[in-house]
């Protein structure tokens, strides 16, 4: 028997290392992932202020699982009914149980010219090209368009404008946020948004809310009410989509993760309803917590279809979407929310610091929590 995971980020890892202790030792793990590293893609912002801890954000898959195949590959097509991948060399993958943890891809919402001028920051490799776009506006001057402002568009503003301070340049370097939302990151809590929105301001970074951006040329970003804002670097953070193997959609999951009779989905790749009817949240916290959820059912599939396939079905384990709290980074800044409290400055970034370690810990990637830890002091 054949159990394929599909993706190897906080979902993917996840889900094959819980197969790996729950699984009889016959049956097969196989994790698809079309570049064999596991990116610590919540951190990756770091990376274009500090380029010297990229390395310890992208960890090859194998270093940090036992007997799970790791397969470097990427999958263009996936038929959750049949149990078949079809991926971009032409080869196949069957299997007869399966998890789709393969994340999300950016979304340009079909605005004209966003996806050629824009940069992403979406793989391990775009912080540094982020930083290297950056650098002519940081020796002459100018503005950077950051449109977007969720979690990837306020950490990557809050990185550009610490990097501006630190090289005495914010005289003359200005960062906008372009949001249509009322508030940025929109749906976070009210309070939260109110600390991110100072913590943002103190950086000097110009927050526009309420603003649709409409086309982006080579170095203006049109804006809904017909007006233009001239840029010098623009960075792209709208949104994700799905990915492109499962129709490019979102499939929307129950709490049971269950996506076919065969495959379970979770992360950014699916859209989760909770088991109180919640949508959660596209984020690495919800991803690493469903994880466990995808593995147990699969381990009970197994199990079912090992002994008397012909019974009834076990009854499968649900996902709650719990909130535990935020960490989001401004620069050398932080807010988090922690319970009830909204803490900001160093507790907030102490916070976001053993939360990154204790992850990385957590997948046994013990230097690199080290590393991590080393680069917030
Ligand atoms: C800059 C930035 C900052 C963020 N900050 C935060 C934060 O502060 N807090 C937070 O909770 N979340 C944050 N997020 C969101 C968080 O990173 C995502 O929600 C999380 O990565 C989702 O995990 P995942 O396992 O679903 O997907 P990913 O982590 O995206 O992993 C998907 C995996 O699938 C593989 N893959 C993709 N397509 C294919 C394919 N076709 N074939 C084979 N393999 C494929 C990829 O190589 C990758 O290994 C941030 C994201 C970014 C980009």
């Amino acid at each position: 028997m054949r159990v394929a995971v599909f993706g190897g980020g906080y979902a993917g890892l996840g889900v094959a290392r819980h197969l790996e202790q729950s699984l009889p030792a016959d049956v097969e793990i196989h994790l698809v992932d079309e570049s064999g590293i596991h990116v610590v893609r919540h951190l990756l912002h770091r990376a274009i202020r500090r380029p010297e801890v990229a390395q310890s954000l992208s960890i090859p898959l194998r270093e940090l699982l036992g007997r799970t195949i790791v397969d470097q590959r990427r999958v263009t097509d996936l038929d959750v009914e049949a149990g078949h991948a079809t991926m971009a060399d032409g080869s196949e993958l069957q299997f007869d149980l399966g998890a789709v943890c393969i994340g999300a891809e950016p979304a340009f919402y079909g605005i004209d010219g966003a996806e050629d001028h824009g940069a992403v920051l979406h793989r391990a490799g775009d912080a540094a090209r982020i930083r290297e776009g950056f650098m002519p506006v940081l020796d002459d001057g100018g503005r950077v368009v950051v449109g977007g402002g969720g979690l990837t568009g306020v950490q990557v503003a809050g990185e550009l404008a610490t990097l501006a301070t630190e090289h005495d340049a914010s005289e003359h370097v200005e960062i906008t946020i372009l949001e249509q939302a009322d508030a940025v990151p929109p749906g976070l809590d009210e309070r939260m948004q109110e600390a991110i929105d100072e913590a943002l301001t103190s950086a000097g970074i110009d927050v526009r809310t309420g603003t649709t951006i409409t086309s982006v040329d080579a170095d203006r970003v049109g804006v809904a009410e017909g007006k233009h804002l001239a840029y010098d670097q623009f960075v792209w953070a709208g949104g994700i989509r799905g990915p492109t193997a499962v129709g490019a959609h979102r499939p929307r999951v129950p709490a049971t993760l269950r996506l076919s009779e065969r495959v379970f989905g979770a992360g950014d790749a699916v859209e989760v309803i909770d088991e109180n009817g919640r949508s959660a949240p596209a984020m690495a916290h919800t991803a690493i917590r469903q994880a466990p959820v995808v593995a147990e059912n699969i381990a009970r599939l197994v199990e079912h279809r090992r002994s008397d396939a012909s019974s009834f079905e076990p009854r499968l384990d649900r996902y709650r979407d719990d909130d535990l709290g935020w960490t989001v980074s401004i620069g050398a800044d932080a807010v988090a929310a922690v319970g009830p409290s909204i803490l900001t400055g160093p507790a907030a970034v102490g916070v976001k610091t053993v939360v990154g370690a204790g992850y990385l810990a957590d997948i046994g990637a013990v230097s690199e929590a080290i590393e991590h830890v080393r680069e917030a002091l």
